[in-house]
């Protein structure tokens, strides 16, 4: 990874700010962020929010390459932010407002959920099965690609 983050926790969760982001763009982001993550620790149960503190960081991007895009978990065999989370600063504020406080987030962490806590993660058959029948996995894609 050829970027510097700085890190920073808030709510107990690990935040990391691509060095070179737009000063003009931060308060604004740490304040949403601030919101968010207060959402997320109310809601988690508590043995699940401590696994995701613990191992689940949150990189705040300057880029708007692909593999940003607005959110994405990138799973614990990605070579790339393996087993955390990106978002897009520029893109994070304007999305979020479609959604509500908390609720990228919360996606994101599902996937992070799914990979770390479900018996075979992303290989479940189980949830794979619920997929298939729901075809909820494909509707979502709009919204975050996972690469997995
Ligand atoms: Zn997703």
């Amino acid at each position: 990874m050829h970027k510097k983050f700085r890190g920073k926790s808030v709510h107990g969760f690990r935040l990391m700010f691509e060095v070179g982001l737009q000063e003009d763009a931060l308060p604004s982001l740490k304040s949403s962020l601030n919101t968010d993550l207060s959402v997320l620790d109310s809601l988690l149960p508590i043995h699940i929010k401590h696994k995701l503190q613990s191992d689940t960081s949150i990189y705040v991007c300057a880029s708007t390459k692909e593999e940003v895009t607005v959110s994405r978990y990138h799973p614990k065999v990605c070579k790339t932010f393996p087993g955390s989370i990106t978002i897009s600063a520029a893109r994070y504020l304007q999305f979020r407002l479609c959604w509500g406080d908390g609720a990228v987030l919360v996606h994101e962490f599902a996937h992070a959920v799914h990979d770390k806590l479900i018996p075979s993660g992303f290989a479940c058959e189980i949830i794979e099965k619920v997929g298939e029948n729901v075809n909820v996995a494909r509707v979502t894609s709009f919204t975050c690609s996972v690469s997995r």
